[in-house]
């Protein structure tokens, strides 16, 4: 019998995976156990078709986010690599001139991955606030930002230092 991968991580309680509850399209409340048709949190009247539809869109939309912590932790460890690489080169450039510019350039290369990486925890601010609640991790946005702007400085020093 062919077993869907996605089914197995479902039985095993990954909670990206996890179905988001139906929900109203107008303000995200969550409609379990509504009496009427109508949002008990916005008066705004909803159909039952739409709200599945919602939820499933939403669950697509929340799942594109699995990797943003993960794409945070590599960010710090390439700037901290980057940094090391930058430093042992401009440290040794006095005997071997090109080893220094080719760590200039590695880090400099290092530095803008380091920022995208980091910085793009920050598309979480695209999602109403209701529904950053249906992420099952907290979004490591200050350290997302910080990782980004040390990257941005990899990149300066690789430019700026003599
Ligand atoms: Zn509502």
């Amino acid at each position: 019998m062919p077993i869907d991968p996605r089914e197995l991580s479902k039985m095993a309680g990954d909670p990206w995976l996890k179905n988001i509850p139906p929900s109203c399209p107008n303000c995200g409340y969550i409609l379990v156990g509504a009496q009427s048709s109508i949002c008990a949190e916005c008066g705004q009247q909803f159909q039952h078709r739409n709200v599945e539809k919602f939820a499933t869109d939403l669950q697509m939309e929340i799942r594109r986010f699995r990797d943003m912590n993960e794409m945070v932790d590599w960010s710090l460890k390439l700037v901290i690599a980057g940094g090391v690489i930058l430093a042992l080169g401009v440290l040794r450039s006095s005997n071997t001139p090109s080893l220094g510019e080719v760590a200039r350039s590695v880090a400099i290369v290092i530095g803008f991955v380091a920022m995208a990486l980091g910085l793009n925890v920050l598309r979480v601010n695209r999602l109403p606030y209701w529904a950053r609640e249906h992420l099952p991790e907290n979004p490591k946005l200050i350290l997302g930002q910080i990782t980004g702007v040390l990257g941005l400085a990899l990149i300066a020093a690789g430019v700026l230092i003599p």
